[in-house]
């Protein structure tokens, strides 16, 4: 073990007291032979008395550092006890689901019974972490819960490690909802991490007690009654489509006009929307479609810009599902939830292309190309819900390229979607009505 010496503002004091003190005596003898003797012995004197004092301080600061340590094993102990005593017993679901429906919540109670089995138990190992917080990766069926300001010393490395197995252990009794668990402490800015991967897509709500936080998860559809899926198409190393001078890529073009349909659904508070990405991230089509058949969307709605090597061509068109391959399809995950989804009475794949197209074309003043059924784009082949890709506009024709590359063209085609939308919902409550 290494120690660095700090003295007190007093220790160094009480050294400086002594030096000037001796130097004092050395002025008093006078010079000649007997100040060279009088002065080598004051020079003895002080570095003995400096190395006392670094015993003494060395030793202090021994002593100060194993109490400070046993002081909190004890308490750590103390509190593992503690934790131990109020925890629900392990195995039953019924006490932990009482533990979570009775606690004050972190997130808001729906005031809903709470759904069987689906409760992710996390120890807290009597720590108290100043800031709790949850997040999601609705992409990737992840949640991470984020514990920060829990402190552990060096010394107490095994505390740490003992945290992550108690709760490696205590989330392997929720069997097949998780697939991987990574806790994980960073010593640097001392937060507590626990990422989750689960086998479908969930609502997580969050609660916790004096020795444990619940996640309770539930299907997207017990919470949400209306659920869309927004996809901004291509992004991060795929650009998709460019304009003919190559200045404006399709990626960035389709993200813009799915931020400011975002400004528009965000005032909507009963229509829930997933987004795969509202960055220049990378996103496989797979995950896409994924999103939108785990979370049984009422419209999966992808967001695209067209290119032609013919520059005359313009206009707005909408590729949509192919019927009748929906059921087939059932090897991308989130197939085992979605017989629902599949049967609701709603509108099909075509008529949300056409309303997209007459919306679209109505706001942005563009040219209806017209609707294509589509069997080969993937996303569209592998979806489970109605699903429509608007092509926008096209990037190698100029009227169209200005409209697209402006901020008021963008608004105006994320108005044309949102109408759309508006509308689908209409005709599909209207239809389930009758
Ligand atoms: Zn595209």
């Amino acid at each position: 073990m290494e120690y660095i010496i700090f003295l007190t503002k007093k220790q160094r004091n009480f050294g400086r007291n002594i030096v000037e003190k001796s130097s004092m005596v050395y002025n008093s003898f006078g010079g000649g032979k007997d100040r060279r003797v009088s002065v080598k012995r004051q020079k003895q004197k002080q570095r003995a008395w400096l190395v006392l004092l670094s015993v003494i301080a060395v030793w202090s600061l021994i002593l100060l550092r194993q109490q400070q340590e046993s002081r909190y094993a004890l308490a750590m102990e103390e509190q593992a006890r503690g934790a131990e005593a109020d925890r629900p017993e392990e195995g039953s679901q019924e006490e932990i689901r009482e533990a979570a429906s009775g606690k004050e919540g972190l997130s808001e109670d729906t005031g809903e019974e709470l759904p069987d089995g689906r409760c992710l138990v996390i120890p807290k190992n009597g720590q108290n972490p100043e800031e709790v917080i949850l997040k999601e990766d609705e992409l990737h069926n992840k949640l991470e819960l984020k514990m920060s300001g829990v402190y552990f010393p060096e010394a107490q490395k095994y505390a740490a490690e003992k945290w992550i197995e108690e709760i490696l252990q205590e989330l392997e009794g929720a069997g097949s909802l998780i697939e991987g668990v990574e806790p994980f402490y960073d010593w640097k800015t001392k937060t507590f991490s626990v990422s989750i991967f689960l086998d479908h897509l969930y609502v997580p709500f969050l609660y916790e007690d004096e020795s444990c936080y619940y996640i309770v998860l539930k299907r997207p559809r017990e919470v949400y009654e209306r659920i869309l899926v927004i996809d901004a198409g291509h992004g991060g190393k795929h650009p998709g489509t460019m304009s003919s001078d190559k200045a404006y890529a399709e990626k960035d073009i389709n993200l813009a006009v799915t931020l400011a349909l975002k400004e528009l659904l965000d005032a909507r508070e009963d229509i829930k929307v997933y987004y795969t990405r509202l960055s220049d991230d990378s996103v496989y089509l797979r995950p896409r479609v994924t999103l939108a058949n785990e979370a049984e969307a009422d419209f999966f709605i992808s967001i695209h810009s067209n290119a032609f090597w013919d520059k005359k061509a313009h206009g707005t068109e909408v590729l949509y599902k192919a019927e009748g391959i929906a059921s087939g399809e059932a090897a991308v995950s989130g197939a085992a939830f979605n017989e629902t989804a599949v049967s609701r009475e709603g509108i099909t794949s075509r008529q949300l292309a056409d309303i997209c197209l007459e919306e679209v074309t109505k706001v942005l003043q563009t040219d209806a190309r017209g609707i294509w059924e589509d069997e080969d784009t993937y996303i569209l082949k592998h979806s489970q819900v109605p699903a429509a890709l608007i092509e926008v506009a096209f990037l190698t024709n100029r009227d169209d390229l200005e409209l697209l590359c402006q901020k008021e063209g963008q608004a105006l085609a994320a108005k044309g979607i949102y109408e759309a939308i508006l509308r689908a919902y209409g005709e599909e409550e209207r239809k389930i009505a009758e």
